[in-house]
């Protein structure tokens, strides 16, 4: 047993961008209790600034912030080319603007108001996935794109679009069961690696967004088939 290095690997940096003041530090607290590194930016300019100076392992991102909304953080922080995983805290019922975080690039989102526990679930999990030893080496075929999972791209000849981690283990999965339908809720469970959510809506998004980079035609996809009343299947 050697417990210090266990928390040392669970130890992570993470940056919390969110103009509440109570909120943030409440949650600064909460989060160094579990041994994390907490820093706290008030507005979209200095999250942006902390991103690049400090390569955080998580990103917890407020949608509504003074200078410029959660989204074009998002954007930003993509553009730099990183895969940190960003965790978008929304209103309840904004249902629109979860399905723009996800095209801007967030990972996971709760809504406020939020329970202590739910958020931290989500956190722990996004580590969790995140702080894995790197797959072993893979590449695999879907239409005339090769995924590669170690670059996180998709490629075709010059071609290449990037694709994000959750994108990848999600084309992971529904390769491992080519041809096969797999449920929303194990695509949930696997690749969030949490109990599935029926309200949640994230396994929709990413398929659409992947369709988007994959599909010749959105509206008739080849590949990524949906199974009406169950899940998605891949046909490579
Ligand atoms: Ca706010």
């Amino acid at each position: 047993m050697k417990p210090q290095l266990k928390a040392a690997a669970q130890m992570a940096t993470i940056l919390i961008v969110e103009d509440e003041l109570e909120m943030a530090r409440g949650l600064r607290d909460l989060l160094e209790f579990e041994s994390h590194r907490v820093m706290l930016a008030e507005d979209g300019a200095s999250g942006l600034r902390l991103s690049r100076s400090l390569e955080p392992d998580l990103i917890v991102l407020d949608l509504m912030l003074p200078d410029m909304d959660g989204y074009e953080v998002c954007r930003q922080v993509r553009s730099q080319n990183s895969r940190v995983p960003i965790l978008m805290l929304t209103a309840r019922g904004q249902e629109h603007d979860v399905i723009r975080g996800f095209e801007a690039g967030v990972d996971d989102y709760v809504t406020k108001p939020f329970s202590v526990a739910q958020l931290l679930a989500r956190i722990k999990a996004l580590l969790r996935r995140s702080q894995a030893p790197a797959a072993d080496t893979q590449k695999f075929q879907i239409g005339s794109w090769w995924v590669d999972c170690d670059t996180f791209s998709l490629r075709c000849g010059q071609e290449q679009t990037p694709l994000t981690y959750y994108e990848v283990e999600i084309l992971k999965l529904l390769h491992h069961h080519q041809n096969q339908p797999v449920s929303r809720d194990t695509i949930f469970q696997k690749v969030w690696g949490m109990a599935a959510d029926p309200t949640n809506r994230a396994v929709d998004n990413f398929i659409a967004k992947l369709r988007k980079k994959i599909e010749a035609d959105q509206k008739n996809p080849q590949h990524l088939i949906t199974v009406y009343g169950m899940g998605y299947k891949l046909i490579p």
